[in-house]
């Protein structure tokens, strides 16, 4: 029975840890998975975190499942985090919000309330994007398409062929973006040209689909990593939002997220918001509890929210400097002329080094530096000290 399955091939993220923890060289550095890691290179557990789990065992609170829709007070601060509490979209009682398994789990949802209420219509996603974006919409059976997003030559954003393609899809798309940090390209929109995205969106009678995993982490900035979605809620959009504290609370392993579906009624919001819920209950019953207490805990009080902002931008001042330093070292190093500043134009926490697959290689079989074969290094697991051999490695991958 089982003896036709066949192998399924390694994850190419996750694959990249497996591979890096085989690796017995002391030099060995794990650019793939976008974790974030200390000076140290170690793993980084928030004060805040720790703060409010030790408020939550002191409390003493039950493990009873939690409703199919998740934690109340979860589900309050999450989408008041993202729209920012006085929206009127919030205060008009028009997001429908559920909690998630995390990013991942949010986008699989949605996926699936696609795939049953809009069997016709279709996705665009990024070119390149992050891939388990197609993993996901194969999965849910939502058919897809690409958009033109990152040009080569410029190590920057193709804006025309986005905006020519997006015009190009059939009327009514699900148009997938990232709401800040692009991942993997690093690259995102100025303000102005989210604005003209907007617009072609509205046209062609467009919905978007905004998939924010590092709000907050991106600038260190909470309300700036926000922007490009309350610029669409501003704008009378009806969209949805995926959302993950994987990065900017460091929750990771506990699957925390949600999805909210913002309609043009509070009426409709109560509709979507039981179809969610029917959708989630035979996929996973109702989701965990430990991860959605820590965020209702930090965001819900001023002080930890406040402790959480300072750690934040820590984080977020970590990496710019990491990147500026490797920028610096790319720079002296090359003696070819090549022009690294897009490391420096590039925000969040991934560089797309335009370095190809064979090169990429070259970095792991050469330099035992582990890395996506698409050319983007998590600088979130670099250190200062590391900067000046990546760029060694980088200069001649490049070159060789
Ligand atoms: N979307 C993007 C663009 C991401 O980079 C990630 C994390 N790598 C996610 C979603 C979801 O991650 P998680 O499921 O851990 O929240």
């Amino acid at each position: 029975r089982f003896e036709g399955v066949t192998m399924a091939p390694p994850d190419p993220i996750l694959g990249v840890s497996e591979a890096f923890r085989a690796d017995t060289n002391d030099l060995k550095l794990n650019l793939g998975v976008g974790a974030y890691r200390t000076e140290e290179l170690q793993p980084y557990v928030l004060n805040v975190v720790k703060k409010a789990e030790k408020l939550m065992l002191e409390r003493g609170e039950n493990k009873e499942y939690l409703p199919i829709e998740g934690l109340a007070a979860f589900n309050k601060v999450t989408a008041e985090l993202l729209f920012g509490a006085d929206n009127s979209v919030i205060q008009e009682g028009r997001v429908a919000t559920i909690q998630g398994l995390s990013g991942t789990g949010s986008l699989r949802l949605a996926a699936a309330f696609i795939h049953r209420y809009f069997p016709d219509a279709k996705a665009l996603i990024s070119s390149p994007t992050w891939g388990n974006h197609k993993n996901i919409f194969n999965d849910a059976r939502v058919p897809w398409s690409e958009y033109r997003y990152y040009d080569p030559r410029t190590v920057g954003l193709d804006f025309d062929g986005m905006v020519a393609d997006i015009k190009a899809a059939p009327d009514g798309s699900f148009v997938l973006l990232h709401g800040c940090a692009h991942n993997p390209t690093g690259i995102d929109p100025t303000p102005e040209q989210w604005e003209k995205i907007a617009d072609v969106i509205q046209e062609k009678n467009h919905i978007p689909f905004f998939d924010v995993a590092y709000q907050g982490f991106a600038s260190g900035s909470l309300d700036a990593d926000a922007y490009s979605v309350r610029l669409f809620v501003r704008r009378g959009f009806e969209l949805l939002v995926a959302q993950s504290y994987s990065k900017n609370l460091g929750l990771y392993a506990e699957r925390i997220g949600a999805i909210n579906v913002v309609c043009s009624s509070s009426d409709a919001g109560t509709r979507v918001k039981s179809q969610l819920k029917r959708l989630a209950r035979p996929m996973y019953s109702n989701p965990p509890v430990h991860g959605a207490r820590i965020v209702a805990n930090v965001v819900g009080d001023p002080n930890l929210f406040n402790e959480w902002k300072q750690e934040m931008e820590l984080m977020a001042g970590r990496i710019k400097n990491v990147r500026q330093r490797l920028y610096e070292n790319l720079s002296e190093k090359d003696k070819s002329g090549k022009d690294w500043s897009f490391v420096l134009k590039q925000i969040g926490m991934f560089s797309y080094t335009g370095l190809h697959k064979a090169q990429s290689d070259h970095m792991t079989d050469k330099w035992h530096i582990y890395m996506t074969k698409d050319g983007r290094i998590s600088l979130a697991g670099l250190s200062l000290s590391k900067c000046e051999y990546l760029a060694d490695a980088i200069i001649d991958s490049f070159h060789n």
